[in-house]
């Protein structure tokens, strides 16, 4: 499809949503936009609804579209929300990184989510948007809309908001200072089924997002007060908890014990080979002109020094993080990621 063509399509489908008044998100939104908690910021993809996806990235030129701010860093970012510092990072995984406009609160200028990470909220697409079309959605500034992530139906992963940022997505700002929103590409009308390689995306994807954010289970309820309260330790939502709406569709919200089970199986096996076994103390000798050493084991802490080309030193205890092992110095000097160094013991 070409742009022009499909720039056409979707000025087509926004005015359908806009005369659409029955959507749960589009009837009143404009008013709703103008407060100052940003709720109900809600005309999303699903309102969409249909749309086919026949948007080629390479044919229209997609990179040139893209601006320079959408090349995000995954090393992370340290903010502090109520007096805790608290690192955020971005996923690995993702394919495709579209910055959204439609984030945070700006009426507050506010400019990153003020809340940890500790909640997922998985939606559906209600139409088989591929990751592409979905960033050209949230690119728009006038549909006050977005997610932090995207899966299409062949798997792909993208990336809206980053994740140190507050989403537009669950219609309940609360929700999404909290959360990390997830649009998975779904047929059109309930129960919004989804493919099974954006299924299987979708669990490694939140898995890698729990594992960042030190969220050591996913657990689902099936009751609705129980979800919105975070009882019991359930930390996931759903769009449905907030609006009227069926999002995320029957197919993925009977699946949600399903996918609690899956991440958590891949939580607790990444879990038993954090600790690398290694007698330990040993001696490296740094391998690169320069290395980081950091406060914690990972890029999204603190550099606190570097050391040399050709330095020794003592390696007390190793972690791996992002299947990259990491070795703690003696005396507790900080953290050097060992592909830069060699065992000299
Ligand atoms: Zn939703």
């Amino acid at each position: 499809m070409t742009k022009s063509l499909f720039l056409r399509l979707m000025s087509a489908l926004l005015c359908v949503c806009l005369l659409a008044g029955t959507f749960a998100g589009c009837s009143g939104n404009k008013a709703k936009t103008d407060t100052p908690s940003g709720e109900a910021l809600d005309v999303r993809a699903d309102e969409y609804a249909g749309l086919v996806d026949g948007y080629d990235p390479e044919e229209d030129n997609l990179d040139a579209e893209r601006s320079a701010s959408d090349e995000v860093s995954l090393a992370g970012t340290v903010l502090t929300l109520n007096g805790e510092k608290v690192s955020f990072s971005n996923s690995s995984l993702v394919e495709h990184t579209r910055l959204s406009p439609n984030k945070n609160d700006p009426e507050h200028n506010i400019t990153h989510r003020t809340h940890k990470i500790d909640t997922i909220t998985i939606h559906c697409m209600a139409g088989q948007l591929s990751v592409y079309t979905c960033g050209n959605v949230f690119a728009d500034k006038d549909a006050k809309a977005s997610s932090n992530y995207g899966i299409d139906k062949d798997g792909r992963i993208g990336m809206y908001v980053e994740e140190k940022d507050r989403s537009w997505c669950s219609s309940n700002s609360a929700n999404d200072n909290r959360a990390v929103t997830i649009e998975v590409a779904s047929d059109s009308s309930e129960p919004y089924k989804v493919n099974d390689a954006a299924y299987k995306s979708l669990i490694r994807l939140v898995a890698d997002i729990c594992q960042r954010n030190n969220i050591e289970r996913l657990t689902w309820s099936t009751d609705k007060a129980t979800r919105i309260q975070h009882k019991d330790g359930v930390n996931m939502t759903v769009h449905r908890d907030f609006a009227n709406k069926s999002c995320p569709g029957d197919y993925l919200y009977s699946r949600m014990g399903d996918i609690a089970k899956k991440v958590n199986a891949i939580l607790k096996q990444k879990a038993s080979t954090t600790t690398v076994k290694s007698e330990f103390p040993y001696m490296i000798k740094i391998k690169a002109k320069m290395t980081d050493v950091r406060k914690g084991a990972g890029t999204e802490y603190d550099i606190v020094t570097t050391v040399k080309k050709g330095e020794v030193y003592t390696i007390v205890e190793e972690q791996k993080v992002n299947s990259e092992t990491w070795g703690k110095l003696k005396n507790d000097v900080g953290w050097i990621n060992l592909k830069d160094t060699e065992r000299v013991d």
